[in-house]
């Protein structure tokens, strides 16, 4: 499909940067326009991939941020994107919506400006177009503590009753303990940028194809089309070895599939590995509501008929009839990959953790403020209260 993308904050900056070196390493057209929305003017500057022109600073003038970020700070992040909502507004006049399909809104959850100001972009950009916007989120880890997470659980109510599909990446599931918090973070976007521009760049192409099975963005729309929250699945294997060098193939998990001989066992097996693998978002995977399987390779890698048996696969394993299948063929992709979106997932603990632990934080929180107060009150006060203020 034609995704108009913009990132709000740090995290989501950085992932839509992610998801343009990926769309212009393997020759894509997913992402007609991009913008990157933060209040910190250093965070504004990280994107490797991004126009100046496409960079928006908000809450310059606004005294709890001016320019240096929200201190993580959910409210303020929201206050802030409300103030400048002109700025917003102008910034998005400029997307020509007849050239997308869909918006796809990119924050991460734990901290001020991404979980406070991607809700207010969000329903703007509903007020403004009948396309539908999604979002992308991504869950605090558990170890970062329940500030992050009192944030995550608020922003996700606002995000997924605002948005036509939220689809969520769990950082504790894609922590990596021998790596350094900044090599972990580059690595977990491309990992969320490579599953994200195979699905939704799935039938986008320079010429039109012939490709009989070719996926089309109605499907994708179709599939997205539940107001839930949404994981993904993936898998890939080589299939040019003397290929891939440098950048791109870092982009890949290079699983070797044994059984190479027969094209449709090799897609079915692939599809099931994706399914199996480690989700954005680990759920039950037979709590969706819907499934989407892109498959994306060489022309001469597809078949038919290994879509069609992994299809009927995965609708038993959600139970329900609901799965759509396409082909993404790519002329030139050294690489085979099974994307697997699983729409409206129910059942998945991580929600339910993020939710008991910002429970506990927003207590403790408001415990500590009833004792500080006291506290104060004590400290400034003689202790037979016998001297006034002067004001
Ligand atoms: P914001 O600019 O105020 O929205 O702040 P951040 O985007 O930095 O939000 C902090 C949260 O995002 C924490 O939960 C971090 O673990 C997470 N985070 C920060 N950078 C990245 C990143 O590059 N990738 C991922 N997956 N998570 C990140």
């Amino acid at each position: 499909m034609k995704l108009g993308i913009i990132g709000v904050g740090n995290a989501g900056s950085k992932i839509v940067d992610k998801m343009v070196e990926f769309e212009s390493l393997t020759d894509r057209k997913l992402c007609r326009h991009v913008m990157v929305i933060n209040t910190a003017r250093t965070d504004l500057s990280k994107p490797d991939h991004i126009p100046d022109s496409q960079r928006i600073l908000i809450g310059d003038t606004h005294q709890k941020a001016k320019g240096h970020g929200v201190g993580g700070d959910v409210e303020v992040g929201a206050e802030v994107a409300q103030n400048d909502i002109d700025e917003i507004r102008r910034a998005f006049d400029d997307v020509d919506i007849h050239e997308v399909d869909a918006i796809l809104v990119c924050a991460s959850l734990g901290g001020g400006t991404g979980s406070g100001a991607g809700p207010v972009v969000i329903n703007e950009l509903q007020k403004m177009y009948d396309e539908p916007v999604y979002g992308l989120g991504v869950l605090p880890g558990k170890y970062e503590g329940g500030r992050p997470a009192l944030n995550a659980a608020r922003s996700l109510q606002s995000f997924v009753n605002n948005t036509d599909n939220f689809i969520a990446f769990d950082n504790d599931a894609w922590r990596s303990k021998d790596q350094t918090v900044g090599e972990g973070y580059e690595g977990m976007n491309r990992e969320l940028a490579t599953r994200l521009v195979t699905l939704l760049g799935a039938g986008e192409y320079d010429e039109p194809t012939v490709a009989e099975n070719a996926m089309d963005s109605s499907d994708i729309i179709r599939t997205l089309d539940t107001s839930g929250i949404s994981s993904i699945g993936y898998a890939s294997t080589s299939v040019d070895k003397t290929n891939g060098e440098g950048l791109l193939k870092r982009f890949r998990e290079d699983h070797e599939i044994e059984d190479g001989s027969n094209a449709a066992a090799k897609i079915n097996g692939l599809v099931r590995r994706a399914v199996n693998s480690r989700l954005t978002l680990p759920c039950e995977v037979s709590s969706a509501d819907r499934a989407l399987i892109v498959l994306s390779g060489p022309p001469s890698e597809l078949s038919r008929k290994g879509l069609e048996s992994a299809r009927e696969w995965i609708e038993n394993e959600v139970d329900t009839v609901e799965v759509l299948a396409g082909d993404d063929p790519r002329e030139n992709a050294t690489a085979l990959s099974a994307v697997v979106l699983l729409s409206n997932v129910t059942e998945t603990p991580r929600i339910e953790s993020i939710q008991d632990q910002a429970v506990e934080a927003q207590e403790k929180i408001a415990e500590q403020e009833a004792v500080r107060e006291e506290e104060i009150a004590d400290l400034i006060t003689d202790s037979d209260g016998k001297i006034d203020p002067v004001i």
